[in-house]
């Protein structure tokens, strides 16, 4: 067996040259808490000196490697013979998760959900763009139901050619108004429904939550199409509520008073099924949306009568310090998006919470996966809420002290590095692309590259694994678990400080020798 070999040939030719060339190509052994045991020479087996790891599985590793709580819980399963093949039954496990979820998200925004498990992030998002679509086609499909309801009944009454009394349509025959109405929603009923997410949004790769995420940076080709989609590239609140109001649909409702005298009044529909957003955008280098752009996303919402989907998968679950890292905010969405840190380390799962009075009871039923809902799981999930809360205070104060400590280093070197960003351990440090004199090195520092060059120094000479954000390869994530201390913290501020003390005085070599 050559684990580089085939990883090369038969997983990801692309990386493994990049990771060859880097010298990120190491294989880890085992993980526990923080750290990473890599193996000190291919193939030996050997156990090398331990990584302090700062990507933490792309941010899923809150509780860091094999928590020994969550292993307890894994291993209980296993010894226990619970089934993790039981489609078609009553499933404990997703049942007590999905009401602690609700629970847990409720106690923020007051209110109850229904929650959809998945196996992945995108999974999740998938299910969001889904369920989104059903519940927009049905309210179209409920507006004209009532709309021809009442023009059979003006109809029957013989009141067809009375004007309406009041409204936008006032003077106008009902029967005409509502025949008309009876159209417009016809022909939004036949347009795709259409999605909105944020410039520098990142909501994972499949097909619709694909489309949704910016990922500038990824060529054309690879990306395919997915539903009909509005990128929202100005944040200021005022552009954000009237973004979309060109989409909008006048169709006048009418209504008869007790008196059979028809009353007109203003209404519009929207082909607008819902707006996304990661609270604190983790991908796209760590960056806050502010709470006004979250507000105004609130009001785009519900100006279109669109679910407002915040995506939690990165920041959810405490990692900003609250459950909700839209807490602060004050804005309440319809649906929460949770992954990653969701499996404690040790479970692919995600999760969908939809509120409940907007849940579309036949969703469940129909939209299925083979791997969603096992008990394994879903009782590590729960375990890892448990963790979640219990490590708030440690999650806040670790991550005040990380950024403060990676503050001083932006401060001491100001042309390395451009900004420190994010809240309790969803940290990300930008720095600034350099500009060497000599052309080969230009090449070689180029935007995408620059991550990978720190990367390899910060592993290489200071036993610290960091990797770029996915989608703004220019900034280091620094997302460690919640059991960092300050010794550990000490060492990451060093290790930046060298490496920004390197960038600052032009010593290029120095990252490429390692
Ligand atoms: N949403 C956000 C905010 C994410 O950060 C990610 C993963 N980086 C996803 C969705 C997609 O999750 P997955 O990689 O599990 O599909």
């Amino acid at each position: 067996m050559s684990g580089p070999a085939d990883f090369a040939r038969h997983t990801r030719p692309e990386l493994a040259r990049l990771f060859r060339a880097l010298r990120l190509d190491v294989t880890y052994l085992t993980g526990r808490g923080d750290h990473l045991t890599p193996e000190r020479s291919e193939g030996s087996g050997e156990p090398g000196e331990p990584v302090l790891d700062l990507v933490g599985g792309a941010g899923s590793s809150l509780f860091g490697h094999h928590h020994p709580e969550l292993v307890e819980v894994a291993r209980r399963c296993l010894a226990d013979g619970v089934p993790f093949n039981a489609q078609g039954s009553v499933r404990p496990g997703a049942a007590v998760l999905a009401r602690r979820l609700s629970d847990l998200v409720g106690a923020t925004t007051g209110a109850r959900y229904v929650v959809t498990l998945g196996s992945t992030g995108a999974d999740a998002v998938e299910a969001a763009v889904k369920h989104a679509a059903v519940e927009h086609r049905r309210r179209l499909a409920a507006a004209q139901e009532e709309t021809e309801l009442t023009l059979r009944r003006v109809r029957r009454d013989g009141l067809a050619a009375a004007p309406c009394a009041s409204g936008p349509a006032a003077g106008r025959p009902c029967a005409e108004v509502l025949a008309g109405a009876v159209e417009r929603i016809a022909v939004l009923r036949r347009r795709d429904p259409l999605y909105v997410s944020l410039r520098n949004a990142f909501h994972g790769k499949t097909a619709a939550a694909g489309t949704l995420t910016h990922g500038g940076n990824v060529p054309h080709d690879l990306r395919v199409p997915g539903p009909r989609h509005h990128r929202l590239h100005d944040w200021a609140p005022g552009a954000v509520v009237g973004a979309l109001d060109a989409e909008r649909v006048p169709v006048p409702s009418v209504v008869l008073g007790r008196d059979g005298v028809p009353h007109s009044a203003e209404r519009y529909l929207s082909p607008v099924a819902a707006c996304f957003a990661e609270p604190v955008q983790g991908e796209s280098g760590v960056r806050e949306v502010p709470a006004a752009t979250l507000a105004a996303l609130r009001e785009l919402a519900d100006r279109h009568g669109a679910a407002l989907v915040f995506d939690e998968i990165q920041c959810g679950m405490g990692r900003t310090g609250p459950f909700l890292a839209s807490e602060a905010s004050g804005v309440r969405a319809d649906y929460y998006l949770f992954s990653k840190s969701l499996g404690g380390g040790l479970a692919k799962v995600s999760a969908l919470l939809v509120a409940e009075d907007r849940y579309v009871p036949e969703f469940g039923r129909h939209h299925t996966s083979t791997f969603a809902d096992d008990d394994f799981s879903a009782r590590v999930a729960t375990a890892a809420l448990g963790l979640s809360v219990a490590y708030r205070d440690r999650i806040t104060a670790a991550g005040a002290l990380l950024r403060d400590r990676l503050a001083r280093v932006a401060a001491r070197w100001p042309e390395a590095v451009a900004e420190v960003r994010g809240r309790g351990l969803l940290l990300g440090v930008e720095f600034r692309l350099p500009a060497p004199a000599s052309g080969l090195l230009r090449e070689v520092f180029d935007s995408e590259s620059l991550g990978y060059l720190i990367a390899g120094r910060m592993l290489h000479t200071h036993r610290i694994r960091v990797l770029p954000t996915l989608s703004a390869p220019t900034t280091v994530r620094v997302q460690p678990s919640a059991l960092i201390g300050a010794d550990d913290i000490e060492r990451v501020g060093a290790a930046f400080d060298e490496v920004a003390g390197v960038l600052a005085n032009g010593e290029y070599a120095t990252l490429l020798e390692h």
